[in-house]
């Protein structure tokens, strides 16, 4: 059985205070929630990191970081490394995802690294990746997004995927306000399961989960978790209002 992940990426918005407040609310809400298997996750910017890990103590919100360095300490200014994130309490990672990919020019190869980092440190891996509308509107999002899983993954042992969610991000819906269709949603999760399944076995693919992130809201997360290897969702926009972020919780 696959885990179900909500995910919410607060990207660079929220000081401490609003962090602070934003996690309180989640962690509250969820408390009152119904659905009691979907896991929640909320990553906040490094400077809320410790605050949100103590806001959200007594609840089951997991707290992640948008990003890490893969070194362990020295002359790397303004960079975190895992040992740092995990002296705050957070076990969790969000790497590759296409912001980092674009405006700061993280490549595959450097991806594997840091994922290698992350792996042994015991961290949770939350793996983006998704092709960009040109390669949607030419054909090529399977074999983008199959190289992308390849370069930075495909290095490590199967087992490594006990701590590694995909999250596929077609970087063409990522606050765009466009959503990816759940029948588009659906082939690439598919493809993505397939692509795992290909290397690591049916048991490795099948206990995989796979999140769809793109402007998901509470008025489509419902028909997009519907579908068979949609396993939750990587959240931007509608995580940074709590009432928004608990209905996509919700939605399964
Ligand atoms: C994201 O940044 O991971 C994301 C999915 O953003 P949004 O939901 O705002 O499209």
């Amino acid at each position: 059985m696959r885990k179900q992940i909500v995910a919410g990426n607060w990207k660079m918005n929220n000081d401490l205070a609003a962090s602070k407040k934003l996690a309180k609310q989640v962690a509250k809400k969820l408390k009152k929630d119904k659905v009691k298997n979907t896991k929640v996750i909320i990553a906040p910017t490094f400077v809320s990191l410790a605050s949100a890990v103590k806001a959200t103590k007594k609840s089951r919100v997991k707290v992640a970081a948008q990003n890490m360095h893969f070194e362990e300490s020295g002359a790397f200014t303004g960079e975190i490394s895992a040992k740092m994130l995990k002296s705050v309490g957070v076990k969790t990672v969000i790497l590759g995802h296409s912001e980092r990919r674009e405006y700061f020019a993280e490549t595959d190869a450097l991806l594997a690294k840091k994922v290698d980092a992350a792996l042994a440190n015991k961290m949770n891996i939350i793996f983006c990746f998704g092709e960009v509308l040109a390669d949607r509107k030419s054909g090529n999002q399977e074999t983008v997004v199959e190289n992308q899983i390849k370069n930075a993954l495909f290095h490590l042992k199967a087992d490594a995927f006990k701590n590694i969610v995909l999250a596929y991000e077609p970087v063409w819906a990522i606050g765009t306000g466009e959503t990816a269709s759940p029948e588009q949603a659906q082939d690439m999760h598919a493809f993505i399961r397939k692509t795992m399944a290909d290397k690591y076995g049916a048991d490795v693919a099948n206990s995989t989960s796979i999140l769809y992130g793109g402007s998901c809201k509470p008025t489509n997360a419902k028909e997009i978790f519907s579908k068979p290897d949609v396993d939750g969702g990587l959240i931007g926009g509608a995580a940074l209002n709590a009432d928004d972020f608990l209905a996509i919780v919700n939605a399964f």
